[in-house]
């Protein structure tokens, strides 16, 4: 019976390496929530966000946590068009 790492993988093997990287995406993930549960948004911009199924649409978004806060209305689509 066989029963050898890769020569390949020196550095351990790769389902340890998957589950810290999710880890640390998930600590991450909390401390962003986090900020953008305490912005007050007070500036946004309008930009193109990728839509899971529809291709993109436009979106107003937090500057300072880049949160998404909603649509823009008809006169910003209208001037981030004529940019
Ligand atoms: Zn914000």
């Amino acid at each position: 019976m066989e029963n050898q790492l890769e020569p390949s993988n020196p550095k351990g093997d790769k389902s340890s390496q998957t589950k810290k990287i999710k880890e640390s995406i998930k600590s991450l993930e909390k401390e962003l929530n986090e900020i953008q549960e305490s912005c007050q948004h007070t500036e946004y911009k309008v930009a193109n966000c990728p839509k899971e199924n529809s291709g993109f649409s436009l979106k107003r978004v937090c500057k300072v946590c880049e949160k998404e806060i909603g649509y823009p209305s008809q006169d910003e689509i209208d001037s981030w068009a004529s940019l």
